[in-house]
């Protein structure tokens, strides 16, 4: 059968000022690694059985109906502000309205050079292309907000790195591509009519019930806070929350340098390129906050009062870091069975929290053993913990299903970066089991199944990952 996406495409019908029309660059012999075919299905996707899937995966040939452009945008990298960023190596195909209603984006990742490539080549390597499949399917899977991957394709091509590695596409699905980044665009030009019409556009898709910038701004700044709180009940450090890098639409994203704690530290960060830990796993929480900040300055020009709407916005960050904590309270309340916090119980989890960065316990591991009655082990100082435990059995009680809701919060299953590691070199000699193998134990997260035993163990020294590289 023919391949058939039921395209709609929005994004492409915005003033030509949004993006520039990009069409994917051919490669030399696309192969499939992978294909989300129950994705595929959530989309309205048909005819997968089309024997140009990978040639239309790899942007060979373009699916009907699509209108390839590559987005605008600007950004935040590091807290220095590049007015001109924007797909580089990515090109939207377009959108689809999906069987539950919602539009969602079809973009190819590593899919040639566009106007926004600057010095770059366009394309991506096998390595990020499998980490984001696997990542972002993982997190989908653990309940967090996230764009999806629908498609992974060998190009037979080499792109050039540190040495020659293989080259591959990755076709992602977002609930949009708009990032705090598209606005910082408009706004740094002074382009307020662009900048309303992309507020327009954004509320339209996101926000329907959002009708000024500070109504969009206070909903945003929701689901941001509580993304970043379920990252970090999660031990999931993003590692790169550039402004560009952070969605309206409250999804993940960019999954570059990304890593899962081993060992609980507050302070720990993996990438190569954060030497001053900007974006380490404790610190996201702050982050995450001046994003909104920049988010808020973007959209002042849009207001009739601004000196009125500089206050009123920074009201909204401000409840936004309450959001916050609340939410972090709630996640990591229920990794400990207790379904309603009360204020006090932070200090339940925090010293916990410190029993296990005393110890170097592993984060994964040490909540997940409190479902198993086996947390004692993960703790290297047991006198301390007897006394915590005996705080916490007596603070749960009356917890009528404390089991039942640990076991749901605390997964037994995370993508471990020596793991991830491990199958991208796998990979790269052409050895695809690795991968399909961890998507397999990663689809069940929450689950401690026996054939899986091997990726729930901690690294050991010797297979410790300690630093992640850039996705490019
Ligand atoms: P990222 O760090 O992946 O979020 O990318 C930051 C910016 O660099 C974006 O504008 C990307 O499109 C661009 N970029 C990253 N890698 C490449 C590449 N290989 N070729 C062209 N542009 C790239
Ligand atoms: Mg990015």
């Amino acid at each position: 059968m023919t391949l058939h996406i039921p395209f709609d495409n929005s994004y492409a019908r915005l003033p030509q000022g949004f993006f520039a029309p990009q069409r994917p660059t051919p490669v030399k012999a696309p192969s499939l690694i992978a294909f989300n075919a129950p994705l595929a299905a959530e989309l309205g996707i048909t005819g997968t059985d089309d024997p140009r899937l990978a040639a239309l995966f790899a942007g060979t040939a373009l699916p009907e109906g699509a209108t390839p452009i590559a987005q605008l945008y600007a950004g935040h990298q590091f807290g220095n502000f590049n007015p001109q960023l924007g797909d580089g190596r990515a090109v939207l195909l377009g959108e689809v309205v999906d069987t539950n209603g919602i539009r969602r984006d079809i973009q190819l990742k590593g899919s040639g050079p566009t106007p926004f490539a600057r010095r770059g080549d366009g394309r991506a390597w096998l390595g990020p292309v499998l980490r984001e499949y696997v990542v972002s399917e993982a997190m989908h899977a653990l309940g967090v907000p996230t764009t999806r991957a629908l498609a992974a394709t060998r190009t037979g091509e080499e792109v050039i790195r540190d040495r020659p590695l293989p080259g591959a596409v990755l076709t992602r699905v977002a609930s949009s591509h708009i990032r705090v980044g598209t606005f910082q665009v408009f706004a740094a030009r002074r382009d307020y009519d662009t900048l309303q019409t992309l507020f327009d556009y954004t509320q339209g898709r996101h926000y329907p019930e959002a009708h000024t910038p500070a109504d969009m701004l206070a909903e945003v700044c929701d689901r941001q806070t509580r993304l970043v709180a379920h990252w970090m009940s999660l031990g999931f450090i993003h590692g790169v929350m550039n402004t560009d890098n952070c969605t309206l639409s409250g999804e993940t994203i960019d999954y570059g340098p990304c890593a899962f704690l081993d060992a609980y530290h507050p302070d720990k960060r993996f990438s190569s390129i954060d030497r001053f830990g900007r974006y380490a796993y404790a610190a996201q929480a702050d982050i995450i906050l001046w994003n909104m900040a920049q988010l808020a300055t973007a959209l002042v020009p849009l207001t009739d009062d601004q000196d009125k709407a500089v206050t009123a916005f920074t009201e909204i960050i401000h409840a936004a870091a309450d959001t916050l904590r609340a939410e972090w309270t709630r996640r990591f309340a229920a990794k400990l069975g207790i379904s309603e916090p009360a204020p006090e119980d932070a200090q339940l989890i925090g010293d916990l929290l410190m029993l296990m960065q005393n110890g170097a316990s592993d984060f994964t591991n040490t909540f997940r053993a409190l479902v198993d009655g086996t947390a004692r082990d993960q703790i290297a100082d047991r006198d301390a913990f007897d006394a915590w435990h005996a705080r916490w059995q007596e603070r749960i009680t009356d917890e009528p299903e404390p089991q039942a809701l640990m076991a749901r919060s605390n997964p037994a299953i995370i993508p471990r970066n020596h793991r991830i590691e491990e199958m991208i070199a796998a990979s790269v000699q052409g050895d695809d089991d690795l991968f399909h193998r961890l998507g397999a134990a990663l689809a069940n997260p929450y689950e401690s199944a026996p054939e899986f035993a091997d990726l729930r163990t901690a690294p050991t020294r010797d297979q410790e990952v300690t630093a992640t590289f850039c996705g490019t």
